[in-house]
């Protein structure tokens, strides 16, 4: 018992005088040399292992997670698409202003209201929004609660009420249209909020040629529904997909479906790779 006791003092002593380390060597790290400079270099040529020169990733403030009754906030180096006020930065398809109605803290697809399309144009990104499905649900298959997520105007994850109503697979909820089903059906019932978190890489052209296709990485409500998906080509119905040349940037669209789903919480971070500001 005695010797319990003696030791759990040791472990309590040891786990207090390496704290105190810890907070010494964060502090001392401020001003002196970090890390190595007699490693090996890591592939490229550019950074030893443990090289304490290479630049320090940006401090991101991570916001916060939405609920079922509130959006959360953006991380801070987000560009916020919409925060449930303003349709400022769409237009609709055809270049009008957007007739999308916004109310409460999110916007619905009004009869014959048009896709909308961002202003802002993108390439690679992780992409967060939220969506809900009308409630009471009406229709059936691809009738209920049709929209899409339409990244670069082109490659589209479905939008669709896939709560008890079936449908082609690869045009289900969290579908990447046309090409792959999602790997689960995560999807919650009509009304309630649900959440995309997409990762999505831009295709690659050299003039004509394809170099590289798009990839995708989706979460529909927190669950994994693609992991590193190769996209075949930009959507199509009944059609097998195909590339065609674009730039290195396009609009997200929100698809008018004529179905009257709500949005909320759209932001978008423009990714870059490693060592970049
Ligand atoms: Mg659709």
């Amino acid at each position: 018992m005695r010797s319990v006791r003696i030791w759990g003092l040791l472990i309590a002593a040891g786990v207090v005088l390496s704290a105190a380390a810890g907070i010494a060597c964060a502090r001392q790290a401020q001003g002196r040399k970090l890390g190595y400079d007699d490693t090996p270099f890591l592939p490229g040529g550019k950074w030893r292992v443990h090289d304490g020169t290479r630049p320090q990733p940006r401090v991101v403030d991570p916001g916060t997670p939405s609920t079922l009754e509130a959006p959360g906030r953006p991380p801070s180096d987000a560009i916020v698409l919409f925060d449930g006020k303003d349709l400022s930065h769409w237009v609709t398809d055809g270049g009008a202003p957007p007739r999308w109605k916004v109310a409460d803290g999110y916007m619905e697809i009004p009869k014959n209201g048009g896709s909308l399309i961002s202003k802002e144009q993108f390439g690679d990104i992780q992409l967060h929004l939220e969506f809900a499905t009308p409630n009471p649900p009406s229709g059936i298959d691809q009738g209920r609660g049709n929209s899409g997520v339409i990244i670069m105007g082109r490659y589209e994850v479905q939008v669709l009420d896939s709560y008890e109503n079936q449908t082609y697979p690869d045009g289900q909820c969290a579908s990447i249209y046309g090409q792959y089903p999602p790997l689960v059906n995560a999807s919650r019932k009509p009304g309630e909020w649900q959440t995309y978190d997409i990762v999505f890489i831009a295709p690659r052209f050299d003039g004509d040629k394809l170099v590289s296709p798009a990839y995708m990485t989706v979460f529909h409500n927190g669950v994994l529904v693609h992991h590193h998906a190769e996209v075949l080509g930009a959507m199509t119905h009944r059609a097998l997909a195909k590339y065609t040349p674009h730039g290195p940037k396009g609009p997200l669209l929100l698809q008018d479906h004529g179905s009257p789903v709500r949005y909320r919480n759209i932001w978008v971070r423009e990714l870059k790779g490693c060592d970049e500001p």
